[in-house]
């Protein structure tokens, strides 16, 4: 039983992503200047200042590692209510950004820090006017990520953790 819809997430400031996300592509800002992803996304860069018009939107990989995760015992919306437990996480995909999302297709026990993910999307309310990219587990091989220009994640300050 679906009691109220869930909410809608801010769709003007990344419209790109929104678009490609209801064809199966995941996008993020990028930096031209410094290639640092942007996420969320902003008007300027967080890392190195560079303005609005050095911002891209760049298609990335959408594999990554499962960061950390989080188990909800109670919805905090009543759009939830019917998902009680579910999980929200953060993974660090392989490009370097860390994206909060949730885990599909894995039973809450078997989430560990550290698993490969890829991204998939879902009908957001049961509709595919918005698809949400979440992550699955990566049940393929990961020894052709080529992590080899990947830049180290960065908070909004632009240090690493
Ligand atoms: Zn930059």
């Amino acid at each position: 039983m679906t009691t109220a819809p869930k909410p809608l997430p801010l769709l003007d400031d990344a419209r790109p992503h929104w678009d490609a996300a209801r064809e199966g592509n995941y996008l993020l800002q990028r930096c031209r200047e410094c290639q640092t992803y942007l996420v969320p996304p902003v008007y300027d860069c967080f890392h190195c200042h560079a303005g609005a018009q050095a911002l891209e939107w760049a298609e990335v990989s959408g594999r990554g590692t499962l960061h950390t995760f989080n188990i909800y015992h109670r919805a905090y919306h009543p759009g939830f209510a019917d998902e009680v437990p579910y999980n929200t996480a953060i993974v660090e995909l392989a490009e370097g950004p860390l994206v909060t999302t949730r885990i599909v297709d894995c039973a809450n026990d078997d989430l560990a820090v550290g698993m490969s993910v890829q991204v998939t999307f879902v009908d957001h309310n049961g509709t595919p006017d918005i698809r949400l990219p979440v992550f699955a587990p990566d049940r393929g091989t990961t020894d052709d990520i080529d992590t080899s220009s990947r830049e180290p994640a960065r908070n909004r300050d632009g240090e690493t953790p």
